[in-house]
């Protein structure tokens, strides 16, 4: 099937205001695996559009050529709502101003519905029961009466994916190293997409609780698989959620390497025609996500690092002070925050200005941590 290009509304939040997203679809619909690519969700991370534009492109001119072998659906930008957030300015994008909360978080729960649409009609064949579930799994999702402007998106966000095998979703960090959040169930089988983005963290996350977008497909089928434990429910689809550098690394120089590395991800594993070749070495081995400690600012301040990004520290080594610039005495006038783990310093706010219990950095560890002593603001 050719390249299709649909336009879906979204809900108009004034009268003469009309917002919606655009839709590429490549290869055919229904036939082998169903890939999902949306970037932009926090619509201030803008580094995945560019990577998109670059793909859709490429896809199209093979969608032309038939060598599109799976149904795939890219969404250059998930969230006209937050393009459209300016402030004074300031373009923000993270958070729905009419206080629907952060545009990744919040996402409905699915497993009662889809259960009660599924009934008994469960059988013991696996490919029947994932129609059976995803079908249903559509029809929840229709069914939801989503109200605001934020809900509506995530429902129209939600029903071009839940049905997808694999889920794709582009973000990025204030500012950062490449990294990826990883489903370890699927590292051995597609751990190469991130020797290929040359991830410096790869981030293993639990794959069966949260509210973010990437979880609302991940955990139906976790709640699912213990509703009916006699029947044989299609293990969670695989998604993955990459953090393509810093909100400045946004340019064609550095989205065109990154779409090349995912179209020869594409080719690798034949959702794509084409010869990617070998995959590079990896730069790093996953780390569990409760190994990445957040730190966290005991006092109001400005922040000066005292190592670069993707720096190595050590358990206790200061990775920056907290700076109060009206303390005469140089070491009073600075709170030093120490990380509580070893590992790479992978990203940090673009802020340099901080309050009492806001994070301003992570640094990934290999082994869990407890809980941090002080409240977080998690931005
Ligand atoms: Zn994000």
């Amino acid at each position: 099937m050719p390249h299709e290009v649909e336009t879906i509304p979204l809900m108009a939040p004034g009268p003469g205001t009309s917002r919606a997203l655009t839709v590429h679809r490549f290869g055919t619909r229904g036939v082998g695996r169903k890939l999902y690519f949306q970037a932009a969700l926090h619509a201030d991370e803008l580094p995945g559009t560019l990577v998109l534009n670059h793909l859709i492109g490429w896809l199209a001119a093979a969608d032309a050529r038939g060598e599109v072998l799976a149904d795939i659906t890219v969404l250059p930008y998930a969230n006209p709502v937050g393009l459209a957030n300016r402030i004074h300015g300031y373009h923000l994008g993270r958070y729905d101003l009419d206080g629907d909360g952060n545009f990744n978080r919040w996402y409905p729960r699915l497993a009662d519905k889809v259960a009660e649409k599924v009934g008994n009609r469960l059988g013991d064949d696996l490919e029947e029961n994932r129609a059976t579930i995803r079908a249903a799994a559509r029809e929840a999702v229709a069914d939801w009466d989503a109200e605001g402007e934020a809900n509506v998106l995530r429902k129209a966000l939600m029903a071009l994916s839940i049905d997808a095998d694999m889920i794709f979703d582009l973000h990025c960090h204030g500012a950062a190293v490449q990294y990826a959040y990883f489903p370890q169930a699927h590292w051995q089988a597609y751990g190469d997409l991130t020797a290929e983005l040359g991830c410096r963290v790869v981030l293993f996350f639990p794959t069966d609780e949260g509210s973010t977008f990437d979880a609302v497909a991940t955990v139906l089928m976790h709640d699912l698989a213990a509703r009916f434990p006699d029947r044989p429910v299609p293990p969670p689809p695989f998604t993955t959620t990459l953090e393509l550098r810093g909100q400045q690394d946004c340019s064609d120089a550095m989205a065109e390497p990154d779409a090349r590395a995912i179209l020869r991800f594409l080719q690798r594993h034949g959702f794509v025609a084409g010869d990617p070749g070998s995959p590079p070495e990896p730069l790093c081995s996953p780390t569990p996500l409760e190994g990445s400690d957040t730190m966290v600012a005991p006092c109001a301040g400005v922040i000066s690092y005292r190592v670069a990004l993707g720096e190595r520290v050590k358990a206790g080594e200061v990775v920056a002070d907290i700076v109060d610039p009206a303390v005469v005495d140089f070491a009073a006038a600075r709170t030093p925050v120490a990380s509580r783990t070893e590992g790479i310093v992978y990203g940090r706010n673009l802020s340099l200005l901080v309050r009492p219990g806001q994070s301003f950095a992570v640094v990934a560890g290999d082994h869990a941590l407890p809980p941090p002593d002080l409240p977080v603001i998690d931005h």
